[in-house]
């Protein structure tokens, strides 16, 4: 049997975290310098209206591994991992960004609207885009097995 909770009420406001959000406003013109690189949100801090911080850290660490891996030698790996991961995380800081000024909007108008276009938007194919992303992740479909 499931019992209500008054659950605003039940919070300890000496509880709650009040941290402030930091991002990155415009892409870093880049991730690498020689022997050094950055990843993760020191590369492309973003807001968190995507849920992609965490997602884009990992792909980061991933592609960064794939690269020093190979023979190239540091700097060159640095440069292609930094030539793979800079236009798909700012594409994702830019997105990100996006949908959080759209999600702050509160004239009911304007709310209207952005549910609307959203709604059209993604039945129009901007499901094609979240597709190709999902497929970006399937490289590594396999990794940690043994095949
Ligand atoms: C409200 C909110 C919701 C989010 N939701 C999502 C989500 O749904 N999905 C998602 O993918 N991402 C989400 N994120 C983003 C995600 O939390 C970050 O992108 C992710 O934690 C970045 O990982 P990171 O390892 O790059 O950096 P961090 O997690 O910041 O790790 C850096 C670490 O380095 C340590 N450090 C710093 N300086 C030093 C030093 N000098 N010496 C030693 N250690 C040091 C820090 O203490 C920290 O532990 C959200 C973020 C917020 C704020």
């Amino acid at each position: 049997m499931l019992k209500r909770v008054p659950l605003i009420g039940a919070i300890y406001p000496d509880r709650v975290l009040h941290d402030d959000v930091y991002w990155i406003a415009e892409p870093l013109p880049a991730y690498h310098r020689g022997r050094v690189a950055i990843l993760g949100d020191a590369a492309h801090a973003m807001t968190p209206h995507l849920g992609q911080g965490a997602c884009q850290a990992i792909e980061d660490a991933l592609v960064l591994a794939e690269h020093v891996r190979g023979d190239a030698g540091v700097p060159a790996a640095l440069a292609a991992y930094e030539s793979e991961r800079r236009p798909r995380t700012a594409s994702m800081q830019k997105a990100a960004n996006i949908l959080g000024k759209l999600g702050s909007w509160s004239n009911p108008v304007a709310v209207g609207g952005r549910q609307l276009i959203m709604r059209v938007g993604w039945e129009r194919g901007a499901f094609k885009s979240v597709e190709a992303d999902v497929r970006y992740g399937t490289r590594w479909r396999n990794a940690g097995s043994n095949d």
